[in-house]
């Protein structure tokens, strides 16, 4: 349920719809902005009298809010939210692009890729450093030596880090070295995980799970913002499907779904929603147009022998090229491209 109130009301009818709500068992969110004031109810509903709230005055509106998720509702909170990532805005008008391997490998080859990505427009640095690999004989990452390279990389470039977390026992690390926690579409169900993420502050990009639905997706993300933690970031990566020519089928479809519904920015990763990097290219630029918030692309310096997932790969000289186009539809679309 949603109070929806008069945008210029006094504050003390927004602490007497809060005192009446909470002195029910409920808890409230407020959600202001210069053309809105709403008060979201969280809890069992059944016991508010909605002419009681009507007659405390300034209240416009009282709406029942059909979806199961609250906080990430846009009737909650009808503006864009807006993620701060060191000076890096997600959301907006902005377009964030994060690009890096999928692995880091070495200090080499993080570097180096960085330097290339950044020059080229990226403004945040991707590496995997703990891997969820469907096989456990695959490399599984260079783990805790892999955030301090990615530090490394950052500290030649000041490009903030995006890293894939898998378990909550290195939720501290994480918390003090990286700036945008990843949750991979294996962990996207991880409740236990998700809750943990809930009770940080950091930016988490939460990736589609491989078979969710947009509601499964969306309900992940209200148990990180249910904990506190409001600052979410959507991926979609592709979803299984019958296709097998693509490694994922990209659901286009989903952002500007996943838009309407919620307040909170979306992201598109072409690479892991195709696995070919011929593909990567079209996919970027039909997600920009269909308004994605950003695009997360992996780059190797040498896909061909790159640890994991060289075929969805493309090289420094590929994503620069893609990057140009991408520029260019930025401004025909009139979004920004932090940096550039
Ligand atoms: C990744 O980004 O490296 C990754 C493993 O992605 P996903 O969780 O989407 O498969
Ligand atoms: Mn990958």
């Amino acid at each position: 349920m949603i109070v929806i109130m008069n945008p210029k009301c006094k504050d003390e009818s927004i602490k007497e719809v809060k005192d009446y709500v909470e002195a029910l068992g409920l808890k409230t969110h407020l959600s202001q902005g210069e053309t809105f004031c709403i008060v979201g109810l969280i809890g069992d509903t059944s016991k508010i009298d909605e002419d009681k709230m009507i007659a405390i005055g300034e209240v416009d509106k009282v709406l029942k809010v059909g979806e199961p998720y609250k906080k990430a509702n846009r009737l909650v909170k009808p503006e864009n939210s807006i993620i701060d990532v060191l000076g890096n805005k997600i959301g907006g008008k902005n377009l964030a692009i994060m690009a890096g391997p999928c692995s880091v490998e070495s200090e080499e080859q993080i570097v180096e890729i960085a330097k290339k990505v950044k020059e080229s427009g990226a403004n945040f640095l991707r590496g995997g450093a703990f891997k969820p690999r469907t096989s456990p004989y695959s490399f599984q990452g260079l783990e805790k030596e892999g955030l301090r390279l990615l530090e490394v990389a950052k500290k030649e470039t000041g490009l903030p880090i995006v890293t894939e977390i898998m378990a909550t026992e290195d939720l501290n690390d994480f918390v003090d070295r990286v700036d945008v926690i990843q949750v991979g579409a294996r962990n996207m169900q991880n409740f236990h995980l998700l809750k943990e993420l809930g009770k940080t502050k950091t930016p988490i990009l939460l990736k589609r799970g491989l078979s969710s639905t947009i509601e499964e997706w969306i309900m992940s993300a209200e148990y990180i913002m249910a904990g506190g933690n409001e600052n979410v970031i959507l991926c979609e990566r592709g979803i299984r499907t019958f296709e097998t020519y693509t490694r994922n089928t990209l659901d286009l479809s989903a952002i500007p779904v996943v838009k309407r519904l919620t307040h909170l920015p979306v992201i598109v990763d072409p690479s892991h929603a195709t696995g070919k990097n011929w593909l990567v290219e079209p996919l970027a630029k039909s997600a920009v147009i269909a308004g994605a918030d950003g695009l997360m692309i992996e780059v190797h310096n040498n896909p061909a022998k790159a640890l994991c997932d060289g075929a969805q790969s493309i090289k420094p000289e590929e994503f620069s090229k893609i990057m140009d186009k991408i520029k260019v539809l930025a401004q025909v679309e009139g979004r920004d491209i932090e940096g550039i």
